[in-house]
Parts: C-alpha cells; structure tokens; sequence
C-alpha cells in the first residue's frame, strides 16, 4: 500500500482492421487504470473521421456499450490519467484531439516534460498563463505537444499522407522529460519513448493480425496479443496497413527506466527488461531479509503492493509468512482522492486488522515504500491496537528523498517522509520497533539489470534530466556540482519530529 504515489497515465494503441478495436482498447485501458484513476479516453478512426470519447472517472465509469458502440474503425488509441501537470478537469482528459486544415491527429501521454517553459516560449506563449489566456484548450504539457505538433504540420499535404510522422520528427527532438506517447491520425498508429525511455511502451502482434502498444505487457495478455519488442528509448514505430513499417530513431537512446516500475507501479504480471516484475519484488523482499534480519514471529506484508516482496523476506529468512491486514478488495488505491484529509481517512476504509493473526507476536512488516508516510504510521497503529507486540518494519526500497518530474507524482518536497529526516527519526515517527530500508545496490540487483540503467532520482537526487529551476509546484536551487535539487520550499512537516538540517 502505497499513500503517496501516483501514476501520471497508461497509454494503449491498436492497429487491427476487421477487429473490435474499441472494445480491445477498452480492456487495455481496463488492465492499465491501475496508472491512472482520473479519466479515461478512447479515440477511433475509421480511415476517414477520428472519433474520441473521454470524461472524468474510471474506465468502466466512462465507457459502457452504448458509448463503445459509435466507435468504429481499425485504428485507435486510449488513455487513462492522473494529472501531474494541469489541473484535473474534463478539458484536460486524453486522448487530446487537435484539427489541422481539413485533417488531424490524437495524442495520448505518459510522462511529464522538464522544458515546458522554454517550449511555451517557442511558441510565442507566457509560461504559467492558463488555458484561457491561451489559444490551448488544456493546461497540460501534452496539449502544448499537440500545438508545437499542428504548428510543425507540413503547409501542403503530402501525397503520401504522412504529416503526422514528419512533424513529429521535428518536435520530438526539441522534447525533454519523460514521454511515452501514442499518437494517430486516420490511417496511422505512432508509438514513441523519450531518449531515457523512463516510461515503458511495449510493441504486442494481435493474433488474427494487427499490432498493439501498450504501457505493460500486461495490457498484451488481456487483449491476447504477444510481446513482440520494447519500442526503445528515442524510437518512433509507426504501424498503418503496410504492418510496422517504420522504426525510426530520433535521439541517442540512454536507457534510464523509472526504477519505481520494478518497485510499485507496474502490475506484478508485467514483464520490464525481460524480468517477471512478480519475480523482481520477492527478490527485493529476499535481499532484505539479508540485509537486515531480526528475530520475529511472523512476516506479514501491507497488501497488496508489500506482499512480493513479504513473500521473499519470509522464504529467506525462515520467518513464517501471514497476513495481519486485510484489504477492501472494492476501495480504490488512497491516491485518488487528491487532498491529505480525505486521503488520511480512506487508508481505515481500506485495510482492516486481523487481531487474531497478530495478538502477541513479533511482527516483520514489508512494504515497497514509504512516500509521505501518513498511511503508514496510520497502519502501525492499527496494528498495535489489535495486539502486536514488536513492529519492525522493512521497506524493499530505499528513502524517498526526492520529487520526480518525470511523470509520477509525489506532491511536494515537504511532504516525503524521508527527504530531511533520518532512518532513526523516521522509525520514531512511525512508532515501530526497527525500520530498515533496502539498499539501492541490492535493489538493483534483484531487478537483474544495473543501477545505470535506470532512473532513481527520487532516491538518489541524480536527475538523468536536469529539471527546471523555476517550478509552478516546486521552487528549487540547483547544485551544479553534484546535480542535486534543493527544495526551498518550507510547508509544515511532520508532527512531533524534530526534522534534521537539509543534507
Ligand atoms: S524520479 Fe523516481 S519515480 Fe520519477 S522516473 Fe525517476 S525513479 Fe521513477
């Protein structure tokens, strides 16, 4: 259990003449809305018209037969959102759609981008005006994609009828940040992955023909496609009815996959660099079980997200496995309510105690992470009410220091638990017995890639990117020296901890 990350999006495409394409997109969207609770969208083109429906809530909020059905065609794409930039609203639901002469295009995003100051500048515009000083309809750095996109749009159409990939060959190198996009005009599905690749996008063959893009293989089984390849770091795919007939890179690809995929976000069933996620997060629970031992009687994990890595510590350490805490299979992960308050109260909605599995034992309690820690502190106490006598809590990943600007959303600098307080500091405020965090080495280790092939900003303060110096959310001051970001920022931290000063 998580109470502080959030997702910005699932993305989903599907190339599939002859094929149900709205419905398959609809259940692609249906095994990503763990990336996005806000809004969902689905955008169809039936080679003459692109047709979109979107609105605020869950995919199966948004879409029942009767709004699938007016969407025919052999092409599509999907969205599901939680906002990081933009406010959330309708306007600013995906897939975007944005008309260009007699023509146009939809856009779908994952991610966040670092330069969209310098890009509004491009385009003559104010950063920070909102959308109704502007000629956008969406406050969001993906619809200021879409302009720079119509603004790149080729002045005569071309005989081939291929403005969409030439303009965004223009576009996508002047990009920085994270993006996975799913891109479609009415004869083509474009696939494209920033040069870092934070954000996965993975390229699936329907069986019965036609392609797929989804954000995790996952999203391939449920629409019964098989994984063909990533679409790499810095490449263009564009799929029409010649098959997959172009791979175009546009950027020198520096792999640098959001670590927090292997950690969290992305479903155990997903498979990231070749490697079962599932099988990835019981090796982050073994190695901790290594790291930092203790004599307990039980091993017990924060459903769901802790429980891989439960399962690990429990089989290394010889501890026996339980569980202490169940969870309301039909409340939605805490993040989607987007205010502390609530967000506070629906962590007692969500997990209840199981006092007879816990009264009198020393417990071992695993989760992946602790972010702004309200939720578990919360969950510590529940657990000494129903009668735990020692709490050592273990976290499969280390301290969440930093913010991520990439396309997750943790809120401020203030509000992560571990960005100025030490371990022992943070054991207090939690109220357990132990705390240990998992080594970034070991947590690399267990994901069977190396740590430079990732992203770990948010725990090590070494921004692949360098982010803006002046943010709407964040005000920051660069340390040129060893890259490093310093929050100004100076809301109220935690009750009762005397924080330490900034490192
Ligand atoms: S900063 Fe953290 S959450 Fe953001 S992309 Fe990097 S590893 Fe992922």
């Amino acid at each position: 259990m998580n109470g502080g990350l959030a997702h910005a999006c699932g993305v989903f495409g599907v190339y599939a003449p002859n094929q149900p394409v709205a419905q398959l997109t609809y259940l692609g969207l249906y095994a990503l809305q763990h990336r996005g609770q806000e809004s969902a969208g689905i955008a169809v083109s039936d080679g003459q018209n692109v047709t979109v429906v979107k609105d605020m809530g869950l995919v199966t909020q948004v879409f029942d037969e009767r709004s699938l059905a007016p969407l025919e065609g052999h092409l599509g794409i999907g969205h599901t959102r939680y906002s990081t930039t933009g406010s959330s609203s309708w306007r600013n639901a995906q897939p975007i759609y944005r008309s260009v002469g007699e023509t146009g295009f939809a856009l779908g995003h994952n991610g966040n981008l670092t330069n969209t100051a310098e890009l509004a500048g491009t385009l003559g515009m104010l950063p920070g005006l909102t959308a109704d000083e502007t000629s956008f309809d969406s406050t969001t750095d993906s619809a200021l994609v879409a302009e720079l996109i119509a603004r790149e749009w080729p002045d005569e159409p071309r005989s081939d009828g291929r403005e969409l990939e030439h303009a965004l060959e223009k576009v996508l190198p002047r990009l920085k940040g994270g993006f996975s996009f799913v891109l479609m005009d009415d004869a083509r599905l474009i696939g494209v992955r920033d040069p870092h690749g934070f954000w996965p996008l993975a390229l699936g063959r329907l069986e019965g023909g036609g392609w797929v893009l989804a954000s995790e293989t996952a999203a391939l089984d449920i629409v019964g496609a098989h994984y063909v390849r990533d679409v790499q770091p810095g490449e263009m795919v564009v799929i029409d009815a010649a098959g997959l007939r172009r791979e175009h890179r546009f950027a020198e690809p520096d792999p640098k996959l959001c670590l927090f995929e292997f950690i969290y976000f992305a479903r155990p069933d997903t498979n990231l660099y070749g490697q079962s996620v599932h099988a990835a997060r019981q090796r982050m629970g073994e190695e901790l079980a290594r790291q930092a031992p203790v004599d307990a009687d039980m091993v017990m994990p924060i459903p769901e997200s802790g429980i891989p890595a439960g399962q690990g510590y429990a089989r290394s350490s010889g501890i026996p496995y339980g569980d202490g805490l169940v969870k309301n299979r039909y409340v939605g992960r805490t993040f989607i309510q987007p205010n502390q308050k609530i967000r506070g109260q629906s962590v007692r909605m969500k997990l209840n105690p199981l006092p007879e599995n816990i009264r009198g034992k020393r417990l071992v309690v695993v989760d992946d992470s602790i972010v702004r820690g309200t939720t578990t502190r919360q969950v510590v106490a529940m657990l000494r009410e129903a009668g735990a006598t020692e709490i050592h809590f273990r976290v499969s990943s280390p301290p969440y220091k930093w913010p991520c600007y990439y396309g997750m959303d943790t809120g401020r600098k203030s509000e992560l638990l571990a960005a100025d307080l030490e371990v022992g500091e943070i054991r207090d405020y939690l109220g357990v017995d132990s705390l240990a965090y998992l080594e970034l080495e070991r947590l690399t280790k267990a994901t069977g890639s190396s740590e430079e092939s990732f992203c770990t900003a948010c725990l090590s303060g070494n921004y692949p990117v360098p982010v803006p110096l002046e943010d709407t959310k964040h005000v920051l001051e660069i340390d040129v020296s060893n890259a490093r970001l310093t929050d100004t920022d100076s809301a109220p931290r935690f009750p009762g901890v005397s924080p330490s000063a900034p490192a």
